[in-house]
């Protein structure tokens, strides 16, 4: 992929990431002789394979694992993991230039060192690496095999030379940044979530493309780090699944950042002069050039399904949407599954753990376990934080449910005004005249904690009712979910029990 931004990009080689690399592909590996027949053949080695990995071998099935690059995928490597440290060290910097609005004081020339901030995410990363290491997956007795892999026939593949046969396999071999099509780009040199992690200077003017959770998240953290940021969505709104009142609170917060914020903007044309790169603009009937030092897009994920010559296994798919599955994560050939961002919509890590768990029940076990059934959270880590589970009202109104939705502001939430993190709102949305939740959005500091309350409420089949009987810690801002709860409560006191709760205390005083 031609991802490179050769003038800022240099992956670095210190004694962290030489421990990530002994972990997710050590030097002088040697692949072991395939077994006979697997019980089950997984096609990568992200979050999906690597949970099916170690759940099926724990159960004891003969399993392989084959991965052509890292194991950990792109959560460990280069998405989740990299992108929350950094995240982290951002909201610091932010914190501190607000320091005095805390009743704190910081020097007033507040430095960013960059290559401090990248080290400390390659740290973590490589503390994490060791939950993904080939050593515990050969510690379970998963055969490993590092290289390419490529169906060969219906049960059989091979990798590096070598010949596997299964009797079930699964596909988790994920996704990758889409490239936008935009003319000049390549040429330029571009940074997608494969590179950026790799940076050791921080780009002074930097041009974000795309305003999905990748773009918003790191637009975010590089404008905090100090590089001059511009962010351009072709949407009216940032994130434009979310409901409308999230995505406004977003643009705020961005504007409050500083970002430049160019909304229903698409970037047409990239050049390079005197060492910069300009990059045309164009906002309805209005242009503009703007010159950044880097580009970095999030315009998408894209399958990751070439070079497996699925045709050959008989395995459907499309370049776009991936591998073609049933609802019981099965593929056109019924000895193969997939799991994770190589099948699913909602491309997350936590679905593609639920997925494989759900593959190796369904595959393994004679399970009919359905992807249908998943309840499936999740949260863009900005500042705010934007969370959401279940139907947003225009789905539910779509299904012709009726929607009753209760709202608390964060800056009714006690702890949210001591913590001063008060912009936001808990909205639980609840099917009328029914104690059943329907689905949920949390805008707050820590909504993606916060939206795991809601999300076991679903699962178990909890209302409203419960969680108002739930004892919150005080002070805390998941008291919001109380709070909404509570307001729930109200709605139940009807004119009639209102009367009859009047006269029973008239009566009893
Ligand atoms: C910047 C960024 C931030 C993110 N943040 C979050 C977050 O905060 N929370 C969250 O839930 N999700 C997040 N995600 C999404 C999350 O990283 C993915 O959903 C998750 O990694 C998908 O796991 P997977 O196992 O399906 O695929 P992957 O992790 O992509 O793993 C697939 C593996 O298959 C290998 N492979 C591919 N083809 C072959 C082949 N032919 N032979 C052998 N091996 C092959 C690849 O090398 C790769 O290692 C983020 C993503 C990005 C890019």
């Amino acid at each position: 992929m031609p991802t490179r931004n050769n003038s800022t990009s240099t992956a670095p080689s210190d004694t962290t990431e030489r421990e990530r690399r002994t972990n997710v592909r050590p030097d002088g590996w040697r692949n072991p002789s395939p077994a006979e027949r697997y019980s089950l053949v997984v096609i990568g080695g992200g979050t999906a394979g690597l949970v099916a990995a170690h759940a099926a071998a724990a159960l004891g099935a003969k399993v392989a694992l084959i991965e052509r690059n890292l194991l950990g995928g792109d959560c460990l490597n280069v998405g989740c993991v990299p992108s929350k440290a950094i995240i982290r060290t951002s909201r610091l910097y932010a914190e501190m230039r607000n320091a005095e609005q805390y009743g704190a004081q910081v020097p007033a020339d507040i430095r960013v060192d960059f290559a401090a901030v990248m080290e400390r995410m390659r740290d973590i990363r490589a503390r994490i690496s060791r939950a993904d290491s080939v050593h515990r997956l050969v510690a379970v007795g998963v055969d490993v095999f590092f290289g390419q892999a490529r169906f060969t026939g219906t049960d059989a593949l091979t990798v590096e030379g070598a010949t596997l046969r299964f009797k079930k396999a699964m596909i988790a071999t994920g996704s990758r940044p889409d490239t936008p099509a935009i003319p000049g780009l390549i040429e330029a040199g571009f940074l997608t979530n494969e590179n950026v992690f790799d940076l050791t200077e921080l780009p002074r003017r930097m041009l974000v493309i795309g305003g999905g959770p990748l773009g918003c998240e790191l637009a975010q953290a590089f404008c905090r780090f100090g590089a001059q940021t511009i962010i351009a969505q072709s949407w009216p709104l940032f994130l434009p699944h979310e409901e409308r009142d999230a995505a406004q609170l977003l643009s705020d917060a961005f504007a409050r950042d500083g970002i430049e914020v160019r909304l229903n903007t698409s970037a047409v044309n990239v050049r390079v002069e005197n060492g910069q790169k300009l990059v045309d603009l164009v906002s309805d009937d209005y242009k503009s050039t703007v010159a950044v030092d880097a580009i970095l897009t999030g315009t998408g994920r894209v399958p990751n399904v070439d070079g497996l010559d699925l045709d050959a296994a008989g395995v459907d798919y499309d370049n776009k949407d991936g591998i073609r599955v049933n609802d019981f994560l099965q593929t056109s050939n019924r000895r193969i599954y997939a799991a994770g961002d190589a099948c699913l919509e909602h491309k997350f890590t936590h679905t593609a753990d639920a997925s494989a768990r759900i593959v190796v029940r369904n595959a393994l076990f004679l399970g009919r376990q359905r992807v249908s059934a998943l309840t499936i959270p999740w949260c863009t880590y900005t500042d705010p934080a934007i969370a959401h589970v279940g139907l947003y009202v225009r789905q539910a109104r779509e299904r012709d449910i009726p929607v009753r939705t209760f709202t608390i502001p964060m800056h009714d939430v006690d702890r949210a005004i001591a913590d001063d993190e008060e912009t936001g709102f808990v909205k639980i949305h609840v099917k009328e005249r029914a104690d059943q939740i329907l689905g949920a959005t949390i805008v707050a500091r820590h909504a993606g904690d916060m939206i795991n309350e809601i999300t076991l409420a679903m699962v178990a089949g909890i209302g409203l009712r419960t969680l108002a009987r739930v004892i919150h810690a005080y002070p805390t801002q998941a008291e919001a979910i109380k709070k909404a709860a509570d307001a729930y409560n109200r709605t139940r006191l009807t004119p009639f029990r209102k009367g009859i709760l009047r006269k029973w205390l008239r009566g009893w005083v």
